[in-house]
């Protein structure tokens, strides 16, 4: 398929809750020869570790998967039939969240076809002979399958998170086993040092398990746990070694060598150093153990892999806010005492990406900041990147069905046609680079995850949000050139104002209170300002055709209202007031206006639009003449099912130990 944006088909298909798209790769072409080829062992090196998460997220998962997978390449019978097409939709939810657990949920879902009908499937496919089928166990695995497949009290929550349960023991992810939480914490408080200054991340590359009565890591490195496809990882980044820009990403792709080879954290902390300083390349990589939601407790990293490729033109426009940095401080509604006076944007970047596996798909963040230990990030700061070629596809993506159905007038949907993208990243590269980075806390008060607890995400967000917010019409923006009018900012607003207040509801059950964060701060803010705006009319809710809206009258007077609660949460964060911060989140963030979300909800089941979007990974081929690679072509897989299928085929290094 092209690439050409005119003609690019970034939807793909839709079933259950998902929607999956496609993104392009905008200056891949433009490459030279060189960076192409590091381009493609970083790719090869990502997907050889995109099985690690399948079996992170649950040990009966890569069973399951090379179960469904023969059956999809050799099932003998008929595949027109209601049940098989059930069956199609159950494999894809599961390729989709790596596992039986939904990729945002946590819960398990479960198919929509009978334990017999599965066990038929099996008899009814002639397979080339599966992994365990050896030992003639076939039988044997299928019985021990199914209630993991089709009970919904077995392995019920991936991740759970309830303060009054034993979070470990109610997870039913692949990080421990026969441990408790109790046993969890003593084991890391007795591990880490409390005076160390640059603690490594204890248990960020294991699993932890109680064997013979005594507790003992299995570490994710050579002939350790996962070796099959942490060797393959390494004989990839070697070769990217090889052929890498400059000497930073030459020694960090050195120490991420040797932390795969040893599973010593210390060479980890070393590389993501290393990986700080190369600010110049132009082609980028994560791979490793990352992020950390995936683990109740927060210690286990599940496996991530993405290669990128910088975006010129967006980094210039976030360089230009980024320099403006102290400027945005001192002019902000914040309380002088809360201000910093030397305050650094944070060095971000755009970046279009070129493949993604593991946690990051496929389903991806839009932004990330790394790396995540705290120490690090204090003494050697962050990176953040913006990913522009994402973005864009949601934004193409993003129907007109769903802006035509919530924006109450023509102009909104005109306005919205014309800068709404500009508007997004926009607001995101503000929320970045300036937002999280402004402030400050007074002494003595400690970090806000301390001092508003629960809260902390919810009201970090907001605070950041509302900097976008507030900033977004600012004339700064314009006389530094990277906002040509003021109806950018409309743009920026009424799409805030309508996706807080209404849109975002349509991902939450009816009846359901807002838990995740980013979701608490939008209402917070959104129905805050409809709320403190109702004397002068700010935001007007009205009623067309039998159908909400909620319209803004008066911009300035909103950004106004923005300001005063930019104000009161940074007070918040800089005093850390619990009490009020709870109070806020409470009655504004959490609780939803029944009769709206209904409304919502049945107005967007009429646009069936799933919720949830994930992508297919461009395919890169490299072009061989002899031994050497002369280029590297670009493919689009057709469909979903297609790329899974290829994956499974090339990159299935390790089988799950399910004793
Ligand atoms: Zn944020």
């Amino acid at each position: 398929m092209k690439q050409n944006k005119n003609n690019f088909k970034y939807i793909a298909e839709q079933f259950a809750d998902l929607m999956i798209l496609r993104y392009r790769i905008p200056g891949f072409e433009e490459l030279p020869l060189k960076q192409k080829e590091l381009v493609y062992y970083l790719y090869e090196a990502a997907l050889c570790g995109r099985t690690i998460i399948i079996d992170q997220h649950n040990k009966y998962n890569l069973a399951i998967k090379s179960i469904l997978e023969v059956i999809v390449k050799h099932y003998k019978g008929n595949r027109e039939t209601e049940e098989f097409k059930k069956f199609m939709v159950y494999t894809k939810r599961f390729w989709f969240s790596n596992g039986i657990h939904h990729h945002y949920s946590m819960k398990k879902f479960l198919p929509d076809f009978s334990a017999d009908y599965f066990k038929s499937l099996i008899e009814n496919t002639e397979s080339e002979p599966l992994i365990i089928e050896e030992n003639g166990a076939i039988k044997w695995l299928v019985e021990k399958l199914i209630p993991v497949m089709f009970d919904p009290d077995v392995d019920a929550r991936r991740v759970n998170l309830d303060p009054d349960a034993d979070v470990i023991v109610t997870s039913s992810n692949n990080f421990y086993e026969g441990v408790n939480q109790r046993e969890v914490e003593e084991y890391y408080s007795n591990m880490s040092d409390k005076n160390d200054p640059e603690p490594v991340s204890y248990g960020l590359n294991s699993k932890l398990v109680k064997e013979n009565g005594r507790l003992k890591e299995h570490v994710w490195k050579v002939k350790g746990m996962y070796s099959a496809s942490i060797e393959k990882i390494i004989y990839w980044l070697s070769k990217a070694y090889n052929v890498s820009e400059n000497r930073h990403q030459k020694a960090a792709l050195k120490k991420l060598i040797r932390f795969y080879k040893t599973g010593n954290l210390k060479y980890f902390d070393e590389y993501n150093i290393e990986w700080l300083k190369d600010t110049d390349s132009i082609i980028d990589t994560i791979n490793g153990f990352i992020e950390v939601y995936g683990d109740a407790m927060g210690y286990k990293g599940s496996y991530e892999g993405m290669v990128s490729i910088i975006d010129i033109e967006a980094t210039k426009r976030i360089k230009a806010i980024s320099s403006q940095a102290q400027w945005f401080e001192d002019n902000s509604p914040i309380d002088n005492k809360f201000k910093k006076k030397n305050v650094k944007g944070i060095s971000a970047k755009a970046i279009n990406v070129v493949v993604e596996s593991g946690d990051s798909s496929p389903s991806t963040p839009i932004g990330i900041n790394l790396p995540n230990s705290t120490w690090i990030r204090e003494k050697y700061g962050s990176k953040s990147v913006n990913l522009s070629n994402i973005v864009e596809a949601y934004n193409e993506a993003e129907s007109e069905s769903v802006l035509k159905e919530f924006a109450y007038s023509e102009e909104e949907i005109e306005i919205q046609k014309k800068y709404g993208a500009l508007a997004d990243n926009l607001h995101t590269d503000l929320h970045e680079v300036i937002g999280h980075g402004s402030g400050q806390i007074l002494p003595g008060v400690g970090q806000p995850h301390q001092t508003l607890k629960n809260y902390s995400s919810a009201i970090e967000e907001t605070r950041a949000d509302l900097v976008a917010l507030y900033y977004l019409p600012d004339q700064k923006l314009i006389d530094i050139g990277i906002v040509p009018d003021n109806d950018v900012s409309k743009a920026g607003y009424n799409k805030y104002i309508r996706n807080g207040l209404m849109t975002q509801l349509a991902r939450i059950e009816l009846g359901d209170k807002i838990e995740e964060p980013h979701m608490r701060n939008r209402q917070l803010i959104s129905l805050w300002a409809y709320e403190k705006g109702k004397p002068g009319n700010v935001i007007e809710k009205k009623l067309k055709n039998g159908k909400t809206y909620f319209v803004i009258n008066d911009y300035e007077k909103l950004r106004e209202l923005f300001g005063e609660l930019l104000k009161e949460i940074q007070r918040i964060t800089s005093e850390g007031d619990f009490e009020t911060a709870k109070n806020l989140i409470e009655t504004y963030g959490v609780k939803i206006d029944y009769d709206v979300h209904k409304e919502v909800k049945e107005r967007y089941d009429k646009l069936n639009i799933p919720p949830y979007k994930g992508f297919i990974n461009p395919v890169l081929n490299p072009v061989y003449d002899g031994e050497k690679i002369i280029d590297v072509i670009i493919e689009y897989p057709e469909d979903f099912t297609e790329q899974m299928m290829y994956y499974s085929e090339k990159y299935s290094f390790i089988f799950g130990n399910i004793r």
